[in-house]
């Protein structure tokens, strides 16, 4: 069986380190808010070339806090919009109605499935304040129109960096290119922790500070509160694991590169579209994602052939039941990609002749 992602052998590639790293965590007896937080935040300013992170307890928190950190400091208040593109993950959006504000979602390029950068201005309103990029599938999402309307407009570019951890736009990583981003290290991830945990990145003083009070109950003074926060704290152990892994991430990244390559030279189906990059520098490739009218045969028939795929994502954030004041909306690009998606194994540790037989198998494929 070809796995869609082995978490197992990934993590076996660094075992020892790991069970060091966590080992020192036990001793030390200490588990929340102390120094392997403390170094694994400045090891990932340092890596992203922001000024400050701030680990917190999931992806969907460090985008929930940014935008809460906002409304705190006055720039943002509810009822008001953010753009976002309307193929993103559910937790994009999210982490905008759990603060009241209004998505505002916009059609993403077929080619790139990221947010169509000449849509965005005919969604904004006077109650726009902030449009949230999405690196959806690890292809960096920003670029200079984006940022132009950003600053014409005076909304804050928020990224949704999740999916993107290493890729790189004209020699500056993400995490850095917009106001502040909120990342994710989901074991699934590129960066990938073995719990929950995530991170803010901006360089923005202000944001940080009241990011890092806002996590911690609103409280920078043990027991005094200067905001009603909430509870969202990267812990230690998550913290040391992410610094072991942290210094292979460029590692990682060039050897899904190669796998992404290797497919993209040798898929030759015409019944699968293939996924573009923009630029190489700027994929690291969290997601291998193809397209076909076929989809509902191609993945049952690489199932039989022993091969996993998985749908990113089989329903639309305007067609899910929790948004249904959004069903009305018509999305159509959106609605093709999640009719005809489908995600292919690739990871840092998948083997040449797993490759090989992916390949092979899809080249065979006739619906
Ligand atoms: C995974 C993900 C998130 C949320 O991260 P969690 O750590 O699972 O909360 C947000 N946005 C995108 C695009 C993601 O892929």
């Amino acid at each position: 069986m070809i796995k869609f992602l082995d978490i197992q052998k990934i993590t076996q590639k660094n075992a020892d380190e790991f069970k060091q790293a966590v080992g020192r965590v036990i001793d030390s007896g200490w588990f929340l808010l102390g120094d392997e937080v403390r170094s694994f935040e400045d090891n990932f300013s340092a890596f992203c070339g922001v000024k400050h992170t701030i680990g917190v307890g999931n992806g969907l928190d460090a985008l929930r806090l940014i935008l809460r950190a906002y409304i705190e400091m006055g720039i943002m208040a509810y009822g008001d919009e953010v753009v976002v593109p309307a193929n993103t993950y559910i937790a994009s959006i999210l982490a905008i109605t759990e603060n009241r504000l209004r998505p505002v979602l916009v059609e993403p390029e077929l080619d790139s499935y990221n947010i169509d950068a000449d849509k965005i201005e005919a969604a904004i309103t006077p109650k726009t304040k902030a449009v949230m990029i999405v690196h959806l599938y690890g292809q960096c999402a920003y670029n200079e129109k984006i940022q132009t309307i950003c600053n014409k407009y005076n909304l804050k570019l928020i990224e949704d960096n999740a999916q993107a951890q290493g890729a790189i736009y004209n020699g500056r990583y993400t995490g850095c290119l917009g106001d502040a981003a909120g990342t994710s290290f989901y074991p699934g991830k590129n960066l990938g922790a073995f719990g929950d945990a995530g991170a803010v990145t901006t360089d923005d003083p202000n944001l940080a500070d009241v990011v890092r009070k806002l996590s911690n109950y609103g409280s920078s003074v043990k027991y005094v509160n200067e905001y009603a926060g909430l509870n969202s704290r990267m812990d230690e152990i998550q913290a040391a694991v992410l610094n072991v892994k942290l210094k292979y991430l460029n590692e990682d990244t060039r050897k899904r590169r190669a796998a992404s390559h290797f497919y993209r030279q040798n898929i030759l189906n015409s019944e699968v579209m293939l996924p573009t990059a923009i630029n190489e520098e700027g994929h690291v490739w969290h997601l291998f994602v193809v397209r076909t009218k076929s989809r509902t045969k191609l993945q049952q028939y690489l199932s039989d052939n022993d091969i996993q795929t998985i749908i990113h994502y089989p329903i639309p954030p305007h067609k899910q039941k929790a948004y249904c004041a959004l069903n009305c909306l018509n999305f159509p690009l959106t609605d093709k990609i999640h009719n005809e998606i489908l995600s292919l194994p690739i990871s840092p540790v998948i083997a040449d002749y797993e490759l090989d037989q992916v390949v092979s198998t899809i080249n065979r494929f006739k619906p």
